[in-house]
């Protein structure tokens, strides 16, 4: 007897076993889907692992169905989710989830569209000049049939697409009916892809300066000690192209190349860019994607039975779950933009961090890795200068252009001298001004969307509050809507105060769309541009937005963190940070690094060609360190910083963190909860268990939550550690009536 472990696509922590029934013997693989029966209902599964014993203790269900031939879901990947699934302390299912399109999961069905050949009774020259003959009354079939033979180029056999004949011709429906009546065609479906894949290759490799090919240089050296190198390279420094030539000599040696990036919603220009110089070889793995698609994109990149010998797309650019996807000759893995949080998942399970799964993804298998930014995270770069990874630095710009003079404008003593309107520094009025004179670009930024953050009664101070998270609720004017943040609840804007009647509500604070308003009263001639996630929702916003700006439709663009990745715009010459200190007061440990992260990159979009660009920040903490050392320029100034920081109050990389939230409908039963856990645990843990702690927004979603956070020490056995919180949770669950209690568990949350 044959027995399988299947992954099945719920909550699960363990695997199900099955037998493998006399017709499917041997012939069932790891990775293969398959039919099983849970309970009355039905499965899609996917097999695990092959075992001969049977299980003890209980009944072994037959297999219902083996749906694929050859395993959609390669050897290397079931590893890299068991990796994910045990480091992340999640479950298999939860990886599957996460890894598997929709469509691989449920029922795919592969795009059909209707072509037209010529009828087999007119397969010759001598039959169809004889058809030719006796259409000549029938005009309108005559002339459909001429426009055919003009697509075709007069190849007898050829078929084309129904709606590329009839655009074409502008022929009507009933003309094209009568000819196939009259057996002049016939038609057929035929299975087509989805995806765009026209672009050929429109320029060549673009010759890197002697920085640049110094850089690419020592890049290779490195790889030879190291497996995982940083390339630290200033804005504008032109690491797209140190990229691009070492993709290139991938795909020589017959690799493929996964190219991670932040989000790919904001990588328009690059994937052009990629097009451009490697056709149709590139592929996009994009959430806003149809379902379908994204099957036919996981099908190009793998040996499965559609391709079983060369994967079509050799490279890969994809946001987080792209290091999921199931490659075949991995030689490179780039992550670019290393520094963003946006690689971690936060929300479901699998939390993983996408730049440390792709590191253990090229080490599966054999390829290298290269993790590229202006700013590296705290964590990577202390990884550089310990030696675990290679280090190589690129400190000059490809045009010769300088980094932007940046000038910190004090918010307070600016409003002490009445030259503050709003959110609006005399100085950086005059700046948009002067810019705008010179036909130059603006970029503002505001990291938040929506036109205030929130409402209040100037009757009796009461700020409307989300029902089921404790956060208030921020107003978006267009949409004349409250809206949270946290859970997208919606409310009308009410005309009267809820508590006291008061007609007199006030908006308070700015988002982007109130400095969108405001901004055009002060310059009612410019053209102003929104990037937000308001603005960007339609599936091709953002590129028509960038596309505006990029072409000089639009004179100022007004943003949140949108505006500062990785953009590359030649005629931006003033960067406005309206106020900083959103940024610095965020209440979380990583605020600061963030925070110079950010100013840094946004920095980084003014004055990139040209001429020197210049950049204003606004901010009641003028002598903060890390507005200065933005100023400055001085990554290792603040890098050093930091890290004295992180070492004194106990943070990474001098701990591992895994945070907890507790999570429970009913405030009293998580408070016991926690105390609980705080005795049980903490038996255990010692001091590694710190909490329990309300987190910022203390409940979300009806969801009462308290956090803990674990701090592993670097000697510490980080997989026994795991066990022994999850063996806690389960504990705790257990007992009577706590079944609804909730534990999310994060590891290296950021
Ligand atoms: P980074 O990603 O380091 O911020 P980019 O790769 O966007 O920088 O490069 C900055 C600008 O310089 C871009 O407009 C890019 O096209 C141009 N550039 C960089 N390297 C080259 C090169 N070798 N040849 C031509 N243009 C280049
Ligand atoms: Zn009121
Ligand atoms: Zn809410």
């Amino acid at each position: 007897m044959e027995y399988v472990n299947v992954i099945l696509p719920l909550a699960l922590p363990q695997l199900l076993t099955y037998a493998v029934p006399e017709d499917f013997l041997g012939k069932v693989l790891p990775g293969m889907r398959v039919e099983v029966e849970v309970g009355r209902k039905h499965y899609r599964a996917l097999v695990y692992s092959l075992q001969d014993e049977a299980p003890q203790g209980f009944v072994v269900k037959p297999l219902r169905h083996v749906i694929d031939l050859m395993p959609v879901v390669t050897a290397k990947q079931l590893e890299l989710w068991k990796w994910i699934a045990s480091y992340y302390m999640c479950t298999l299912g939860e990886v599957m989830t996460a890894a598997l399109p929709n469509g691989l999961r449920t029922t795919y069905k592969p795009r059909t569209e209707t072509f037209v050949r010529l009828h087999e009774s007119v397969q010759s020259e001598a039959l169809l000049e004889k058809m030719l003959n006796t259409l000549s009354r029938a005009k309108k079939q005559e002339k459909l049939l001429l426009d055919f033979l003009n697509l075709t180029n007069g190849v007898i056999e050829a078929a084309v697409p129904r709606k590329m004949l009839m655009n074409s011709s502008g022929a009507s429906a009933a003309t094209f009916n009568a000819c196939v009546e009259k057996h002049i065609f016939e038609v057929e479906q035929r299975e087509v892809g989805r995806l765009d894949r026209s672009a050929v290759v429109t320029k060549n490799m673009p010759v890197l300066s002697a920085a640049q090919q110094a850089a690419c240089e020592e890049i290779q050296t490195q790889w030879q000690a190291k497996d995982v190198v940083v390339l630290h390279g200033i804005t504008a420094s032109g690491k797209t192209e140190i990229y691009a030539a070492l993709m290139a000599e991938e795909l020589a040696r017959g690799n493929q190349v996964l190219y991670l990036v932040p989000e790919i919603a904001l990588t328009t220009q690059l994937i052009g860019r990629l097009q451009q110089l490697f056709g149709n070889v590139v592929g996009v793995y994009h959430s806003k994607y149809s379902d379908e698609e994204r099957v036919e994109i996981y099908t190009m990149i793998g040996a499965n039975e559609a391709f079983p010998e060369e994967p079509p797309l050799r490279i890969i650019v994809g946001a987080r779950s792209a290091v999921l996807l199931p490659f075949v000759k991995l030689g490179l893995v780039i992550v670019d933009e290393e520094h963003e949080a946006t690689f971690k998942q936060v929300d479901p399970a699998p939390r993983y961090h996408a730049r440390d799964t792709a590191i253990v993804l090229a080490a599966q298998h054999g390829a290298k890795a290269l993790l590229g930014t202006a700013t590296p995270a705290i964590e990577t770069y202390s990884n550089a200068k310990s030696g675990k990874f290679g280090l190589v630095t690129l400190s000059e710009r490809f045009h010769p252009v300088p980094l932007p003079a940046i000038e910190v404008i004090d918010s307070i003593s600016m409003r002490k001298k009445k030259r503050m309107d709003g959110l609006f520094s005399q100085p950086l009025l005059t700046a948009i001004g002067e810019a705008l004179e010179k036909k130059e670009q603006v970029i503002l930024f505001q990291n938040r969307r929506g036109f205030s953050p929130f409402i209040q009664c100037a009757g009796c101070g009461y700020i409307p509050q989300c029902k089921h998270c404790s956060v208030s609720l921020t107003y978006h004017k267009q949409q004349h809507a409250l809206i949270c943040h946290y859970c997208g609840y919606t409310e009308r804007l009410p005309g009267n105060c809820v508590e006291c009647g008061s007609a007199n509500i006030q908006t308070k604070g700015f988002g982007t769309e109130k400095i969108e308003e405001e901004l055009q009263r002060y310059f009612p001639d410019a053209r102003l541009a929104r990037l937000d996630l308001d603005t960007t929702r339609a599936k091709h916003a953002y590129r028509r937005i960038i596309n505006e700006f990029e072409t000089g439709q639009k004179d100022i663009l007004i943003g949140t963190q949108m505006v500062t990745k990785g953009l590359d715009f030649s005629r931006v010459s003033l960067v406005g940070i309206l106020n900083a200190d959103n940024l610095l007061n965020f209440p979380d440990f990583r605020a600061h690094e963030r925070s110079f992260q950010l100013l840094t990159q946004v920095s980084g979009r003014a004055g990139r060609k040209e001429r020197r660009g210049r950049v204003l920040i606004q901010t009641t903490q003028p002598n903060s360190p890390v507005i200065r050392f933005v100023q400055q320029h001085d990554y290792h100034a603040w890098f050093n910083l930091q890290l004295s920081e992180r070492h004194e109050f106990a943070f990474p990389p001098y701990v591992r963190l895994i945070g907890v939230n507790m999570k429970h409908a009913n405030e009293a039963v998580l408070q016991q909860a926690a105390t609980l856990f705080k005795k049980y645990a903490g038996a255990v843990l010692g001091s590694r268990l710190f909490g329990p702690f309300p987190p910022v927004v203390p409940r979300i979603q009806q969801k009462h939550i308290l956090s803990f956070w674990i701090r592993a020490e670097r000697q510490d056995n980080l997989p026994d550690l795991k066990k022994i919180l999850i063996q806690q949770f389960g504990q705790l669950r257990i007992r009577q009536g706590w079944s609804g209690l909730e534990f999310v568990a994060d590891v290296d949350p950021v």
